[in-house]
């Protein structure tokens, strides 16, 4: 029979699938030695089967109750004694950490009974009573779905002020909370402490399918199917005078990576008081003084921690009468500046190596340090300075609530006293999340930081009410425009300008990274990723600006030139003159004239990639989109006429337009089939590209041309191109070799790809084009159409116009590789769809065995970062 539930004693730091992260981290520090409470996990296994049937699995009961006993063995207490009674906490705890996003439910065991035998072995009868009016209070909410505000309402008609209610009052609020849970319920609170602890425990099961536990699932990308584990340990308490707290405490700066205990302590306080961000609290440094002993203690066990887990670890701690307590640990989140910096000092302290360090980073938090943030000598001075929580610069308008943020078209910037987790879909939706109460370890900060969006809290100085934000004198309203510095903490009025990220002028070649940490620890990791990647990084450019920048952020070649970018602006007359062409004559002119700008452009490219390959796609678009719309044509002539004037080049124009005219342009007249269909209009590009090539070599240079022919599906297509390109290129005297492919973006060439492979040199995936035909999504309107809604079915975790189908385009991709080396073994195969700029859809192409991806100049280091990393995890090593 299935095993469900295990003792701390039992599992270890790599059960995450079974007992969760929690659970396991449990197991950890128990096998350690450390001070952890007794208590045990049931397993994620366990919550999925009564996920599937809605009951507790048969044989769960027994086994919790075995368990039990265990725990009542080590603590020396009984679960539902009248004189000293075994109080338990329930928590959930999935494989990844979803702070906030299910329940948990303390004081599990009081009743009518017991609460007068805590309060007698106590001697606190405050302390007593206070918890089990928690307990009711949580229970009710969390297992019986009371409203919150049932109860807050009884608590405010006695002063709102917990801390200054009488034991009386206490054992009243206790009496009222027992009436609210019976109006709502229809049934008495339950007094068994059994009863209790069962239905706690399917409580927690049931929260894994909570609105916001889903909606953060969606965000972070974890599946669905996991489950939560649930663990039962025996209650320390933090809140038993002023020798007891509890606290939260990171081994290292989150924020920065600096070395160093860090953390938030709140002297007589229960559990979550911390996290909720109810008070101000003190920094852990203040521990020292408060109860050295333990400040002590909880140094060196820190120290152990990041020994073993070889990481930054954060912590959650309690102090009872003096005696300190692990409640949890993990592995813990930070920005991406503190993950690139930590990942440099662990490697320095000779705990991990470098290759190690290159999985402690990613290409996503490369992508969020190249963001830009405040130029601070344009800005007014700011209106407060809060808790640097998660960095960034945000600029929006100022909303109050969750679904302001959520329905609002305009960048804003939440504004809370403080978050909890039904804020999520605004927090989501912000640019920036500014509260006035919590630290960094705050709701807010936390879930922020996880989500790397700009976060400033603890800004006490605000006063928010009724709708407004007043400070120093000042007030804000609803729509006003702010700007919060999530590095700094500053928040100030309007919009402040944003300059480039450090991060960016260090790869510009701006900045060197002597001196700084960050930029050093980037620096050190991205030239260890160029050593280790067997994935080359080409840009997509189309002017040799944009290739000399790609060059400069480590480009080895540009992936894909778009050549119809070229027939912009003032030539665009030119292809009007191309497509009016009466006769043959009219249409050579308008290509002879099209001919030395386009060798112009070429040679540029070639020199700010001299060296280097450069795919230049011959064009695509359809030609009428370089033309006028159609309406404004059609009002044209019809003012013309209506004035009875002469139309002119209009007349021909709409003329050309109509006859032009398609359904469905993206499948249509374009690509291959343009260079089939125009005579002279392929040939005049491969031209222009051979005689830019050989002005190159006449000058000293290294032009590595190579023709690529768009939107093949059939090897007929490219044979017929390609024989036409290679007379051309016969024709021009001094041209170096040039290689001729294809771009593999219509799913019949994928399909076909051995076919094709014979008269192509490369491959080159658009896997725009691939996932636009794959899906049948049109890729100019299906994403702001009906995505969000697909996105919430879970018919897909990312837009796949974002993020590689690997199931369905991504299964393509292997496909055409397989086939086409088959044919041609040393078949050179890229990407240059968006994809080629994404972190898991490189991981994905790293795996599928291509050459190279290419990306715009912009996320070259992204994709080069994560080229390193796939090298690093395929080789499986990380001994270097
Ligand atoms: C593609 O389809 O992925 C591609 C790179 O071509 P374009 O985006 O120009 O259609
Ligand atoms: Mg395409």
């Amino acid at each position: 029979m299935t095993r469900y539930v295990y003792d701390f004693s039992e599992g270890n730091k790599d059960l995450k699938d079974l007992l969760g992260g929690k659970g396991a981290n449990l197991a950890e520090m128990t096998r350690m030695g450390l001070p952890v409470p007794p208590g045990f996990t049931v397993s994620t296994e366990a919550c999925r089967e009564y996920l599937r049937t809605g009951k507790l699995p048969p044989g769960l009961p027994a086994e919790v109750e075995n368990h039990l006993r265990l725990v009542q063995e080590r603590t020396g207490k009984v679960f539902g004694d009248a004189h000293d009674p075994l109080l338990l906490s329930v928590r959930s705890g999935a494989k990844f950490s979803m702070p906030g996003m299910m329940e948990t439910i303390l004081d599990i065991g009081l009743n009518d009974s017991t609460v007068a035998g805590l309060a007698r072995r106590s001697s606190d009868g405050r302390f007593a009573w206070d918890s089990y009016r928690r307990l009711i209070q949580m229970f009710g909410r969390t297992v019986m779905d009371v409203p919150a505000q049932a109860f807050d309402d009884e608590l405010a008609a006695l002063g709102g002020l917990e801390a200054q209610l009488s034991i009386e009052q206490l054992q009243d609020l206790v009496t009222s909370y027992q009436k609210v849970f019976h109006a709502h319920t229809g049934r008495d609170f339950p007094q068994a402490p059994h009863e209790q602890l069962f239905l706690a425990i399917s409580a927690v099961f049931r929260s894994w399918n909570a609105e916001r536990a889903r909606i953060y699932r969606r965000q972070e990308r974890i599946p669905e199917d996991l489950g939560t584990a649930v663990n039962v340990m025996a209650m320390v308490f933090g809140n038993r005078g002023a020798d007891s707290g509890t606290g939260v405490a990171f081994t290292r700066d989150p924020a920065t990576g600096r070395r160093g205990s860090y953390g938030d302590y709140l002297q007589n306080a229960q559990g979550e008081d911390v996290v909720a961000g109810i008070r101000n609290t003190v920094g852990l440094t203040e521990l020292a003084t408060i109860d050295p002993a333990s400040h002590v203690q909880l140094l060196s066990i820190m120290e152990r921690l990041e020994q073993r887990y070889r990481d930054l670890c954060d912590i959650e701690f309690t102090i009872e009468n003096g005696k300190l307590w692990m409640l949890q640990t993990r592995v813990g989140k930070r920005t991406p500046a503190a993950a690139f910096v930590i990942a440099a000092q662990l490697v320095d302290e000779g705990t991990i190596t470098l290759d190690e360090a290159l999985q402690r980073v990613s290409g996503e938090q490369l992508a969020q340090l190249m963001f830009p943030s405040f130029d601070t000598t344009a800005a007014p001075p700011p209106l407060t300075t809060g808790v640097p929580a998660s960095p960034g610069a945000a600029v929006g308008a100022i909303v109050f609530d969750s679904a302001a943020a959520a329905a609002s078209a305009e960048p804003v910037i939440l504004v809370r006293r403080e978050t909890n987790p039904d804020d999520l879909p605004g927090m989501i939706a912000a640019q920036g999340i500014l509260t006035s109460r919590g630290g960094k370890t705050s709701h807010a900060a936390v879930v922020a930081r996880g989500m790397g969006k700009t976060c400033v809290c603890g800004a006490d100085e605000l006063t928010i009410d009724g709708g407004t934000l007043s400070v120093g004198g000042r007030t804000l309203h609803a729509g006003d425009v702010i700007s919060i510095d999530g590095t700094t903490g500053k928040v100030y009025p309007g919009s402040v300008p944003v300059h480039p990220s450090a991060v960016v002028r260090l790869f510009e070649g701006e900045l060197t990274a002597h001196g700084d940490p960050l930029l050093s620890a980037v620096h050190r990791l991205m030239v260890h990723a160029g050593y280790t990647a067997r994935l080359g990084v080409h840009a997509n450019a189309d002017t040799a600006a944009d290739a000399a920048r790609a060059r400069r952020f480590g480009a080895t070649g540009v992936g894909l030139c778009r050549t119809e970018h070229m027939f912009l602006g003032a030539r665009r007359q030119l292809v009007e003159r191309l497509i009016l062409a009466g006769d043959d004559a009219e249409r050579e002119a308008a290509l002879a004239a099209l001919l030395p700008l386009q060798r112009t452009d070429f040679e540029e490219l070639f020199a700010a990639m001299d060296g280097l390959p450069v795919t230049v796609r011959l064009i695509d678009p359809p030609l009428h989109e370089f033309l006028p719309p159609l309406e404004d044509l059609t009002a044209r002539v019809a003012r013309a006429e209506a004035l009875g004037e002469d139309p002119g080049r209009d007349g021909l124009l709409l003329t050309a337009v109509r006859r032009m005219h398609e359904q469905n342009p993206m499948l249509g007249l374009r690509g291959v089939r343009l260079g089939l269909v125009i005579p002279g209009l392929f040939a005049m590009q491969v031209r222009a590209i051979a005689q830019a090539a050989a002005a190159r070599v006449a000058a000293g240079g290294d032009p590595r041309p190579e023709i690529m022919v768009p939107l093949v599906g059939a090897v007929q297509e490219l044979e017929t191109v390609r024989s036409e390109a290679e007379t051309v290129l016969a024709g021009v005297p001094g041209t170096p070799p040039i290689r001729i492919g294809t771009m593999i973006e219509v799913p019949r060439a994928a399909l076909t790809a051995g076919e094709i492979a014979g008269a192509a040199e490369f491959f080159s995936f658009g896997t725009n084009d691939l996932t636009q035909m794959t899906w049948g999504f049109s890729r100019d309107d299906v994403e702001g159409a009906f995505f969000g809604r697909y996105l919430q079915l879970g018919v897909f975790a990312a837009s796949p116009f974002e993020t590689i189908d690997t199931a369905g385009v991504g299964e393509l991709v292997r496909i055409a590789v397989e086939r086409g080396r088959a044919t041609r073994p040393d078949l050179t195969v890229g990407v240059c769809g968006e994809h080629g700029g994404d972190p898991a859809s490189v991981r994905f192409f790293a795996g599928a065995g291509l050459d190279y991806v290419s990306c715009s100049p912009f996320r070259v280091p992204i994709a080069r970062l994560e080229a390193g990393r796939a090298a690093v995890q395929a080789s499986g090593s990380d001994s270097r």
